[in-house]
């Protein structure tokens, strides 16, 4: 993930995704009145999910976490932007004092969400995203499950493995390990509850808008005061 936590103003009328029945308060969360939204994103790696979450930074009002991770940093990544990099024993005392929402081991790394800054933020009405593994979301649904999860989904398996190339980050062997990976991980989450959308990463621009729309839609049900605010929806695939 290359994206800053950040936040923009709210999309201008007609921006993709935004309909036009959406209310005015949507993407406003200065307000402590106004419920917010906590918003999981996995996927398989090299399925477009860097590029995905990117789009939903530019076009919504979106606080990003910032995780921690016991990897060493790219060399593109910045620390406290990208994750905070942060040693084995540092990480251990996070989860004995109880500071990580969730956390979970991922090719031989362990990385973890902060619980606190993603409380406060969601208790002052932020749409707050984290970019997890499966094994991490279906501990948030476990610990919040008002929360939201969209899992995207490869067209295709050798998509999947020419996307895996298309980075140019691993050697073959590596992209072999992760194309393997991948297919277990969607299985995985196919048979957790963790996940309220399946989008099919196909047409970037059409999986984009539709990750926007089911965003701003769960958005409008939480504001709106749903009854049922932990009840699962239809996937959507494609
Ligand atoms: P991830 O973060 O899931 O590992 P990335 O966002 O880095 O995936 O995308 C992996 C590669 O696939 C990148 O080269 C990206 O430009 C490309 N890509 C993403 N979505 C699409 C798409 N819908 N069609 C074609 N290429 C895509
Ligand atoms: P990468 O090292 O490529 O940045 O991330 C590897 C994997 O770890 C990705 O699937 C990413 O979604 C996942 N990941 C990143 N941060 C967290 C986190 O805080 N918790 C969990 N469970 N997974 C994370």
């Amino acid at each position: 993930m290359t994206d800053p936590a950040h936040s923009t103003p709210n999309p201008a009328p007609g921006t993709p995704g935004t309909p036009a029945s959406a209310p005015a308060s949507i993407g406003d969360g200065d307000l402590h009145t106004r419920p917010g939204l906590l918003l999981v994103i996995s996927g398989p790696s090299g399925v477009g999910k860097t590029t995905i979450v990117r789009y939903i930074l530019e076009h919504m009002d979106v606080v990003f976490s910032v995780s921690v991770t016991t990897r060493s940093p790219g060399p593109n990544e910045v620390h406290g932007r990208d994750y905070q990099f942060i040693s084995d024993q540092e990480f251990d005392q996070l989860r004995e004092d109880g500071e990580l929402l969730e956390w979970a081991e991922v090719f031989g790394n362990r990385y973890g969400t902060p619980r606190r800054p993603v409380r406060d933020a969601v208790e002052r009405g932020r749409l707050v995203l984290l970019e997890i593994d499966v094994q991490g979301a279906i501990q948030v649904r476990r610990a919040m499950p008002e929360a939201r999860g969209i899992f995207i989904l490869p067209p295709d398996e050798p998509t999947l493995l020419q996307r895996l190339r298309d980075r140019k980050r691993e050697d073959e062997a590596t992209i072999q390990r992760r194309f393997s990976e991948a297919k277990r991980e969607i299985a995985q989450a196919q048979a957790s509850s963790a996940y309220d959308a399946f989008i099919v990463n196909d047409d970037l621009d059409r999986a984009q808008c539709q990750a926007v729309e089911r965003i701003e839609s769960w958005l409008a049900e939480a504001r709106n005061g749903d009854p049922m605010p932990g009840r699962r929806h239809g996937g959507t695939q494609g």
